[in-house]
């Protein structure tokens, strides 16, 4: 199947889930993760009407972005752990950035962002608005692992109200990547987690995105409440 039909199918169990739970399929986002595949990949899957993409790592990304220079529109959104020397190369780029997880990458991204503001053709609407600001996810390390990223749900108060306190940042909301498991129902708890960090770190008027949800678990993110989901193997196929 060509990543066009892929896509299609994907977008048709995210409506189908969302109406499932009693949402409205457009409240729910997808983000198609194209780390490994060429940028021909993202082009067919642009050419289908998809235009918001996920890449985990600054120089791929960039890449990318030359390789298809003249799509104006298409958005690339960085969903890996971003290390603070490389914000400044990212945020060229990137115009939601998932991945936050430390004060210092906040007021990093924030002095960077300034200088780098958003073009409107490029900007990822939330609340149905776009602005200049770079918008930035706080990803929370959900279930304690040691090696993984994010911030620990312990320090969230703090990493939110450090990019509440840049000007050039629009903080939008939360993004985890719960444990791998067979079983993605296993992930539905972990998921419900973030949905309650969110209501106790100022509910969906000051957080209104929660990044949730991948190729094997997303159903179970949309029950949650996910509005973006990243989904990548579903749609291009698996990786290396
Ligand atoms: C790779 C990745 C995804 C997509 O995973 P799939 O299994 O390909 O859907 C989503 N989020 C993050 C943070 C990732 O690294």
């Amino acid at each position: 199947m060509k990543a066009a039909n892929r896509l299609h199918s994907v977008r048709r169990r995210l409506d189908e889930a969302a109406r499932a739970h009693g949402r409205d399929p457009s409240e729910v986002r997808l983000v198609a993760v194209s780390k490994e595949k060429p940028a021909e990949a993202i082009r067919e899957a642009y050419a289908a009407g998809q235009r918001d993409f996920g890449e985990n790592y600054v120089q791929e990304m960039l890449r990318k972005r030359e390789a298809l220079a003249e799509l104006a529109d298409l958005r690339f959104h960085l969903i890996g752990h971003l290390q603070r020397n490389k914000a400044k190369l990212a945020i060229t780029t990137a115009v939601v950035v998932h991945s936050v997880d430390s004060t210092r990458l906040a007021r990093e991204l924030g002095r960077r962002a300034a200088e780098t503001p958003i073009v409107p053709e490029r900007a990822f609407p939330i609340r149905g608005k776009t602005d200049h600001r770079l918008v930035v996810l706080v990803e929370v390390n959900i279930a304690a692992e040691s090696q993984k990223s994010g911030c620990p749900a312990g320090e969230l108060g703090d990493v939110l109200d450090a990019v509440d306190a840049e000007p050039s940042l629009q903080l939008a909301g939360l993004m985890t990547v719960p444990p791998y498991t067979d079983d993605p129902r296993d992930s539905l708890p972990h998921f419900q987690a973030l949905a309650e960090l969110r209501e106790r770190h100022g509910g969906a008027h000051r957080l209104p995105e929660l990044s949730m949800g991948m190729s094997h678990d997303f159903e179970h993110a949309i029950a949650a409440g996910a509005t973006i989901v990243r989904i990548g193997q579903l749609i291009f196929g698996p990786r290396g």
